[in-house]
């Protein structure tokens, strides 16, 4: 019966419900004395029943009322609708009783405090001890959750055999598996329970990362890709015919995803780099050298406006050489030949029946904007039907993301990938400044940006507030973004003011990006969902409503669409927040922080949910440890690598983790 409920709070089996953490804990150590209590403290006590009732009111509520006494003296405790307590404290027993002190119908009264009846031969669980408060659900309650634990843990408490050599805890200050356990849910002094719960932290990283890396050894032994030549001379052309230098981490991350394709092995990469450091082009090296081989690459975007862009890039990219390059997006697919070299498209490549006939490679930009199923749902279309030495062939695949998460942690979080990192921008960026304007300087700033716009011949982006944080463009937000273009048109009277945003016509939204790139449309205002990967360099000012809704890794983001020419760029935070931590965080962008810093700082300050923009798709939630925690992952993580290296001497742990790889595995 109770089964489901705790499902909905993923407790399985009996050791989940052992690692099962409380979120805070109430120090209920100090038994007061009655005489002593006053109203409006908190404070528990133990004493004996001496009489109870249950009352009726006026308006056909019901009330319990009860009078305990200790050896000081005596108080009523009140209680609403829940008349079988009647039965539960029956006059003549010892109880804890704790809660708020207040006064009721102008007497001294606990009013509906927790109780728990005292017995002679059992340690009190609710009472008298610093008490865990769990996470509930309906029907599932803290009181309940403590009984089945504590039973649970007397039954179990052997089975709770450690599986970390000595040593190893000894050098990370973890406690022993068992004893963490008991001081996370019986804790004797305070900060018992922060060295159980830092020890069951390990222990849920540790698994994450041994489940990925054993997932990553499985892919290997059961799949194979097309083992792609590596031409030097042709690629180094190919470079040196680009209209730019590569910066040195373009170069290394190239070299490190060729030699993946080299392999036999299929590559799972990503590629993480700030905005604008150049990660269309790695990519493209790597649709080229697939491409020289004689077999086909798929690059899938997540808006139709990025697929749009990555299309133009690519052609001119390629416009020496004879690639067939097809778009593929909702509203159709553009294909003039009858084989295509490289299939640049959104989600619709997945929907719209392409033909894969021989594809090696696939590329999923901006890769956290897509579901894990989307993902593999493009993989399996694009793999071979047929086996080859038993195995199942499959593309090559390179992720890449602008998401700045440290390296550990990208690596304990993604799983599986290898990763390469874009740690600089091209030369000759400019830094954007940036201002975080005070409401009541609105107009001036406006005016500002007139003059900007009139002077230099610049363009401007006006994002408007995010509304849904689980970063879908709704109705709602439409509708603020059509308010806020009302709006400005009138403030800006002078100047070309258009408006995109995701409910628009596919061919609607090509003509408003069209005009905003050939500087026909001054001011854009969008919607935060469209904007991803936008490349106007003439566009140097940003202007960003409503920032506190942002995490810092997001403005970030946003702030990348300009600073892309060689104008001097500026970028307009607005907020209506007040609050001191929104200011403290905002600022920071200020500083002249790169992308990987900033993201840093929003995990310490808002938590990694908010970083990775919070329900993103396909993110393994942790129940204990926290994304936050970067030691204890990149400690997990090393663990986990010499476990899989000496694997012998972990046979049993490694078994341990497999049998739970089933329940755990990412949605
Ligand atoms: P992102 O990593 O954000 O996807 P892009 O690949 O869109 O970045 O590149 C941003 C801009 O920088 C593009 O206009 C691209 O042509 C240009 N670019 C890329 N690499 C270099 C480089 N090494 N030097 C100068 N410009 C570059
Ligand atoms: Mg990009």
């Amino acid at each position: 019966m109770y089964s489901k409920a705790l499902g909905k709070l993923g407790i399985i089996t009996i050791e989940d419900l052992l690692n099962y953490v409380p979120t805070r804990y109430k120090d209920l150590r100090k038994v007061s004395k009655i005489k002593e209590l006053v109203p409006g403290e908190i404070a528990s006590i133990t004493g004996t029943v001496d009489e109870i009732k249950n009352v009726y009111t006026r308006f056909g509520k019901k009330i319990q009322i009860a009078q305990i006494s200790d050896n000081s003296g005596s108080i009523q405790a009140t209680w609403f609708n829940q008349t079988f307590l009647v039965n539960n404290l029956k006059k003549g027993t010892t109880c804890a009783i704790s809660g708020k002190v207040d006064s009721f119908n102008n007497k001294v009264s606990f009013v509906s405090p927790d109780y728990e009846i005292l017995t002679s031969n059992q340690t009190p669980l609710h009472s008298g001890r610093i008490v865990p408060i769990y996470p509930e659900t309906a029907g599932v309650s803290s009181k309940w959750l403590r009984t089945k634990i504590d039973l649970s843990y007397k039954l179990l408490k052997d089975e709770l055999i450690e599986f970390l050599p000595n040593d190893i805890l000894l050098k990370r200050s973890l406690i022993n598996y068992q004893k963490a356990i008991h001081q996370t849910h019986f804790p004797e002094k305070p900060g018992d329970e922060l060295d159980g719960r830092k020890r069951l932290a390990f222990n849920e990283l540790l698994f994450h990362n041994l489940r990925s890396l054993l997932r990553k050894r499985g892919r290997l032994s059961t799949k194979m890709s097309h083992e792609l030549k590596v031409d030097k001379m042709v690629v180094e052309e190919f470079i040196a015919n680009l209209p730019f230098k590569l910066t040195r981490s373009q170069k290394i991350a190239i070299d490190e995803v060729l030699s993946d394709l080299k392999k036999e092995l299929p590559m799972n990469r990503l590629l993480e780099g700030d905005v604008g450091s150049g990660k269309t082009v790695v990519a493209a090296a790597a649709a080229f050298t697939t491409f020289i081989n004689g077999y086909q690459s798929v690059f899938m975007a997540p808006t139709q406006i990025l697929a749009e862009q990555h299309y133009k890039t690519l052609q001119s990219i390629f416009a020496k050489y004879k690639i067939r390059i097809s778009l593929v997006t909702s509203s159709g697919v553009k294909e003039d030949f009858g084989t295509t070299d490289i299939y640049v498209g959104t989600h619709a490549l997945i929907h719209k029946k392409v033909k894969f006939d021989k594809v090696a490679l696939v590329i999923i930009d901006e890769q956290h904007r897509f579901g894990v199923e989307q993902r593999e749902h493009l993989i399996t279309l694009a793999s071979q039907k047929k086996r080859l030495k038993g195995k199942i062939v499959v593309p090559n695949v390179l992720t890449m993301t602008a998401t700045p998460i440290p390296r550990t942690v990208a690596l304990t979080l993604y799983g599986d990938l290898d990763l390469s990192v874009l740690s600089e921008l091209p030369k000759g960026r400019q830094t954007i400044t940036t201002w975080i304007v005070p409401t009541k300087k609105r107009p001036q700033a406006y005016e500002w940006i007139n003059t900007q716009i009139i002077k230099d011949k610049v363009q401007a982006f006006v994002i408007c507030p995010l509304i849904d944080e689980s970063d879908v463009e709704t109705l709602i937000s439409v509708k603020a973004a059509t308010k806020e273009f009302e709006n400005l048109k009138q403030v800006f009277s002078k100047q070309k003011v258009d408006i995109l945003h995701g409910r628009q016509k596919a061919s609607l939204k090509q003509e408003v990006l069209e005009s905003f790139r050939n500087g026909k449309t001054d001011i854009l205002i969008s919607t935060p969902v469209v904007e991803v990967g936008i490349d106007v360099p003439n566009a140097s000012i940003m202007v960003i409503e409503a920032a506190e809704r942002y995490g810092l890794a997001q403005l970030h983001q946003l702030r990348g669409r300009v600073g892309r020419g060689t104008k001097k760029s500026y970028c307009l935070i607005f907020t209506n927040s007040n609050s001191e931590n929104v200011k403290t965080r905002l600022s920071a962008l200020t500083k002249n922080l790169s992308g990987f810093e900033l993201s840093e700082l929003d995990l310490q300050m808002r938590g990694p949910g908010e970083l990775l923009g919070t329900r993103q798709h396909g993110f393994p939630e942790l129940k204990i440890a926290s994304w936050s925690d970067t030691e204890l992952i990149k400690e997990s993580r090393e663990l986990a690598e010499t476990i899989i290296k000496r694997q012998n001497d972990f046979r049993q742990l490694i078994t341990k983790v497999t049998s739970q790889t089933a329940q755990i595995e990412p949605k």
